[in-house]
């Protein structure tokens, strides 16, 4: 599987992952979550654990489940770091503390063993007031915003939090103060999925019959479920800007069926009184396993925009750039990270501002294009899952090697 990565990241990116590894080999290393699918982080340790132990580690992924009072309390700690007021019951804590008790008897051989061990989320956070008395080194891996938690929870998970020797936070603006050393690992996507593969051209002309799309006219894109910080209607906004100077330009906005979320139903039907019947906007629903169809929306378009009013990292950035697509991103959250203004896309704060530059690269097809190159680029270097890969090993040795002044890698 690694050499498949070399041929998309890079010869050297693989080898250096082999020789960061090679004094790593047969370590013993578990990651927990609360799921094996659904959701970004399964999605990534179902990539990073299998590329693990081909570099010889013995990593393993261990799930955590629970009553449904054990969900409705951690579905609160999501909410509750994300910053809402939550109320949560002593019964669904009650449940929250035993859950992990419990599971801390199940998987004590293979955790009170382990070199290093990453609990993903607030789910296991509290697994480790079971090994006051452990041999590994444990992390606490956040994949969410926790810039503006809701103060009662997060002192209650913090007292946890604060057990651990190491905390990970996904950017700068999300984490937290803590008593131990705090490091940064940026998110990442798999160059190897369906939704980021290169594909025939064939099947990318397809789309356009597929959903009544002119090929011979700019297409504008937005991939983002039907949510407020995505900003749909602004895009539209955007579009119609843009079309004042551009008129044959069609936008196209894909985004998953809205049915179970009840917000998600209302801001769809915002989006579609706001497109009202302008047979140039498209609105696709597509269904949650729609990877390759967002893969030729994304190579099809001529512009993607990400013009979210808040955004945690933005996957559907990344994806766009790696397919050579410079993204006007609005300016805020991890966009930030992803779009350097002017060299890998722009940045925008209103409408005016988008469509200012949607038309200045609809004009300019070669500084397009030349911004789609560095896009691509930036995404190798920084994006990947090989990256994500390198910083776990790294983590992996600054936590073994705490109190070395100087770490000798090899020979
Ligand atoms: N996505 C999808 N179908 C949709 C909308 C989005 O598969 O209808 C994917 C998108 O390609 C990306 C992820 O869902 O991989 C969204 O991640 P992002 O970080 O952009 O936003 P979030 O939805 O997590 O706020």
């Amino acid at each position: 599987m690694l050499e498949k990565y070399a041929e998309v990241a890079g010869h050297d990116v693989v080898e250096h992952l082999r020789q960061l590894a090679e004094p790593l080999k047969g370590l013993r290393l578990v990651h927990i979550n609360s799921t094996k699918s659904g959701g970004g982080v399964a999605e990534i340790l179902y990539k990073m654990v299998p590329l693990m132990r081909e570099l010889g580690i013995d990593a393993q992924w261990e799930i955590i489940t629970g009553e449904p009072l054990f969900y409705e309390c951690t579905k609160g700690f999501h909410n509750a770091i994300q910053g809402n007021p939550v109320n949560l019951t002593d019964s669904q804590l009650r449940s929250y503390e035993q859950t992990n008790r419990d599971y801390a008897q199940t998987g004590e051989a293979i955790l009170r063993d382990a070199d290093v061990v990453i609990i993903h989320d607030p789910q296991p956070a509290a697994l480790i007031s079971s090994f006051q008395e452990r041999k590994g080194k444990w992390v606490w891996r956040c994949h969410i915003d926790a810039s503006r938690p809701f103060r009662p929870i997060w002192r209650y998970l913090r007292d946890f939090v604060s057990q651990y020797d190491a905390s990970v936070f996904s950017i700068a603006p999300f984490s937290q103060r803590l008593p131990h050393p705090v490091y940064l690992i940026a998110p990442s996507i798999d160059p190897l999925h369906e939704k980021n593969i290169d594909l025939p051209i064939e099947e990318i002309e397809g789309i356009y019959s597929r959903f009544d799309i002119d090929p011979e006219r700019p297409m504008i894109l937005q991939v983002s479920r039907f949510d407020r910080f995505k900003d749909p209607v602004g895009v539209i906004h955007t579009y119609r800007l843009v079309k004042r100077f551009i008129p044959h330009v069609q936008l196209v906005l894909a985004g998953g069926g809205a049915s179970d979320d009840p917000e998600g139903e209302a801001v769809l039907q915002e989006v579609r009184t706001s497109a009202s019947e302008d047979p140039d906007i498209h609105i696709l629903l597509l269904p949650g396993d729609a990877h390759r169809t967002i893969n030729v929306l994304q190579r099809a378009s001529d512009i993607v925009l990400q013009k979210s009013l808040r955004e945690g990292f933005g996957l559907t950035v990344t994806e766009a750039m790696w397919k050579n697509k410079p993204v006007i991103g609005g300016d805020t959250g991890g966009i930030r990270l992803q779009v350097v203004n002017h060299h890998t896309g722009f940045l925008a704060n209103t409408p005016e501002g988008a469509a200012l530059r949607t038309r200045y690269l609809l004009s300019n097809p070669e500084i397009m294009e030349e911004m789609g190159n560095k896009a691509k680029a930036f995404v190798r270097e920084n994006f990947l899952v090989t990256r994500h890969l390198r910083e776990y090993l790294t983590l992996v040795y600054a936590l073994l090697n705490e109190n070395q002044e100087r770490i000798q890698l090899g020979g």
